[in-house]
């Protein structure tokens, strides 16, 4: 049975922003989290140092709701880190939103994760055994407790070998009162940039937030490259060896980052736009107008249209007032099948044969609401044309796919999906279409698509795992 629930997206996973060596750190970071708000919108938070005391303020929402009634100059200081949040691993909840800030004999710890975990409820349920008690459900909670653990702390490379014990996807921020530490998994799967800002640096999940503050992007993390920012200036060690090949999410360049970044050294605008063309090459249709789904489809539609010559019209218009996607997930599966997201323009699709460019399709039912939208409004035919191959894998990296059952294209073939969709016709992008345009196409994971998974995920669970793990205890968290 086809699933009839939810929204045609992936969630967005999280963000992070540092500065080392800025005055008003706090503002640079709060205008920083704004550029990167679209990996995450259920929580934001933000830590400073002025080496003297660490202060942080955060909370659930949008950063313009979470430091509404904050005043940045509370929180003094050159250094400083800030996060957005969607919850890959635990629930929406206070305690889980970062940065985390822990207190540990030799002082105070702040640390902002993006990425999941795969071997974080071994190594949860290791330290509890231990005796340690865990005051969230994330994932990222493990690394405080290797940093506290005593036979970490004696170890000159301390941070290093605490990164050495995780396995799975993560670029981390971590700070102490006097300097700032920066980290890239091995496999390279999410991004991290660094940047210079007058005499101090700037670290970011996308490039996009660099040029927000007014920094100069320098150069990426290294996959398994550890960089400090202190006094001493800046220094950086590899904790482990990179992956051959790596394993960098391509998921970032078909949807996730904003198409003004650099990611993974490919400008996002421009791999959509060369995805586009390469679909109009492998799907060619007869029609009148190309119509990207705004925003995330906007690029690739471009493309589609200089690659087919069919021109490009704005058929949906998108309302930027329903607020965050997470609390509205019932607005996608309203019985009379009216998307509130996006309202479309009669005038444009009226009697017209439209080509509807979208970045990927997950459990079918927006797609399928959106068609129907056109045919509503006088569409003569529907042609769907999807910017990356069919999304039949979840993912334990770090990005909210639902279960391979509920993904339209996990238990159905193109046929059925595109009678679903109730489409004249279906293109998805070919792996090698996703991969050709890219620099190094090798060194990408691709098991969204694939189902090669290529760090071993059996341990992870699902998004609630460790939540249900402490719920098994007999506790569950309503704070
Ligand atoms: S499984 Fe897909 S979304 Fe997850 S890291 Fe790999 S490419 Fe990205």
């Amino acid at each position: 049975m086809m699933s009839d629930q939810g929204s045609d997206h992936p969630k967005e996973e999280c963000g992070l922003f540092g500065v080392y060596g800025v005055p008003d750190a706090a503002a640079h970071i709060q205008r920083g989290l704004f550029s990167l708000q679209h990996r995450g919108q259920e929580g934001a938070g933000i830590v400073t140092s002025d080496r003297k005391q660490i202060r942080s303020t955060k909370g659930l929402g949008l950063v313009n709701e979470v430091f509404a009634n904050k005043t940045m100059s509370d929180l003094p200081g050159d250094i400083g880190i800030g996060h957005v949040r969607y919850s890959t691993t635990g629930s929406s909840k206070i305690q889980n939103v970062q940065p985390l800030v822990v207190e540990c004999v030799d002082g105070i710890w702040a640390i902002g994760h993006n990425g999941n975990l795969v071997n974080a409820r071994a190594l949860r349920k290791m330290y509890q055994e231990a005796g340690a008690i865990f005051q969230t459900s994330t994932d990222s909670e493990v690394l405080v407790h290797i940093l506290a653990d005593p036979m970490y702390r004696a170890r000159p490379q301390r941070v290093a070998r605490a990164l050495c014990e995780l396995e799975g996807a993560f670029s981390f921020l971590i700070m102490t009162k006097d300097y700032i530490m920066a980290a890239r998994d091995t496999n390279g799967f999410r991004p991290l940039s660094i940047g210079k800002m007058g005499d101090g640096y700037v670290f970011a999940s996308e490039t996009c937030a660099l040029g927000q503050v007014g920094a100069e992007y320098v150069r990426d993390l290294e996959p398994g490259e550890l960089v400090t920012i202190s006094e001493a200036g800046l220094t950086s060690t590899v904790f482990r060896e990179p992956r051959k090949p790596l394993a960098q999410c391509v998921f970032e360049l078909v949807y996730f980052a904003r198409p003004d970044s650099d990611v993974f050294g490919e400008n996002v605008h421009d791999i959509r736009l060369k995805y586009g063309r390469r679909l109009a090459e492998e799907y060619p249709v007869e029609a009148d107008i190309v119509v990207p789904v705004p925003d995330s489809g906007n690029s690739a539609a471009l493309g589609f249209s200089q690659g087919s010559g069919i021109p490009l019209d704005y058929g949906f218009i998108r309302n930027h007032y329903i607020g965050r996607t997470f609390i509205m997930p019932e607005a996608d599966q309203r019985a009379d099948g009216v998307d509130l997201k996006l309202a479309v323009l009669p005038a444009v699709v009226k009697d017209k044969r439209v080509v509807v460019v979208d970045d990927s399709i997950v459990r079918g039912t927006t797609s399928k609401c959106r068609i129907k939208s056109l045919r509503r409004a006088g569409a003569a035919e529907v042609h769907v044309r999807i910017s990356c191959p069919p999304s039949a894998y979840p993912c334990n990296y770090g990005i909210d796919f639902p279960t391979r059952e509920e993904l339209i294209a996990g238990t159905h073939d193109l046929e059925t999906i595109k009678k679903f969709l109730d489409a004249d016709s279906l293109g998805y992008l070919s792996l090698e279409g996703l991969l050709s345009p890219l620099k190094a196409p090798d060194d990408y994971c691709t098991a969204c698509f694939t189902g090669k998974y290529p760090v071993d995920r059996s341990e992870a669970g699902d998004k609630k795992a460790l939540e249900n793990d402490t719920m098994e205890l007999g506790f569950e968290r309503h704070e």
